[in-house]
């Protein structure tokens, strides 16, 4: 999968994505990442991406030209338009069900606004997906981006062993995951739960499962919704509810 982030500061980009997994996956030839200077497509004599509000008004705007030219040259080069999402708190929220589906495109690019965000003609004619990290203001798109950059990579084939398999982590199948633990076996008093240390495969499964079922109940009931639940799941909670 090839991901291309549109973005004023690519060096902020790069040196996270750079680092630990996503860095590893990325000199593998897992997944392709570049992230491409918005600056260097504009045609203003003195490098200027951004201006004044029409209206008036706090802060600056960044101009279309500058964001549209450089996502003509990446279809340009790509020899076909790659999936655009724009990185925006007015978006719809990021779950995890939208970033296995991503994970699923050829290739994706994500755009980062940044002052007062882009000129709306810009959104209209590109008519990008708007996603949000959350309902709370950041500087720039670039946080967001790298989060769509890093849960999408990470569904990736071979990007996680098998032993980081996601298949169990929060929100995959809609259940939070269960409690983890490592050395040592005592720590401040507080001791590993007993079954983990049996080695009994089946057990410790259950009590994975169980686990997992009571975090969700407890702190995000909303999701028991939309979870896939088996039989002995629901009878499971249904004896926690009474
Ligand atoms: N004036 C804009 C508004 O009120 O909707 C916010 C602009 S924000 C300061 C600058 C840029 O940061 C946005 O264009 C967007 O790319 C990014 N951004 C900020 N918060 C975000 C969020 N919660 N999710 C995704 N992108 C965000």
């Amino acid at each position: 999968m090839r991901i291309d982030i549109l973005t004023l500061f690519p060096d902020m980009c790069n040196t996270v994505l750079s680092e630990s997994i996503i860095g590893r996956a990325r000199q593998s030839g897992k997944v392709e990442i570049n992230c491409i200077d918005i600056r260097d497509y504009t045609e203003d004599k003195h490098r200027r991406v951004d201006d004044k509000p029409y209206g008036g008004g706090m802060g600056m705007v960044m101009a279309p030209q500058p964001i549209y030219d450089c996502y003509l040259a990446l279809c340009e080069a790509l020899g076909k338009k790659p999936h655009l999402i724009y990185m925006t708190p007015q978006g719809k929220t990021l779950t995890q069900e939208r970033v296995k589906e991503l994970s699923k495109l050829e290739s994706i690019a994500i755009l980062c606004g940044h002052y007062e965000g882009i000129d709306e003609r810009v959104i209209e004619e590109l008519e990008p997906e708007e996603i949000s990290v959350g309902d709370y203001v950041l500087t720039g798109g670039e946080l967001p981006a790298l989060i769509v950059a890093d849960a999408v990579s990470r569904m990736l084939p071979g990007v996680l062993s098998d032993d980081e398999c996601f298949e169990e982590e929060s929100h995959f199948s809609s259940l939070l995951e269960y409690p983890q633990y490592t050395h040592p076996s005592e720590w401040k008093g507080r001791e590993v739960p007993e079954i983990l240390l049996s080695g009994h495969h089946a057990n410790i499964s259950e009590w994975r499962r169980q686990r997992s079922l009571d975090r969700t109940l407890e702190r995000r009931p909303d999701l028991l919704e939309k979870a896939e639940l088996s039989d002995s799941d629901r009878q499971y909670l249904s004896k926690k509810k009474t």
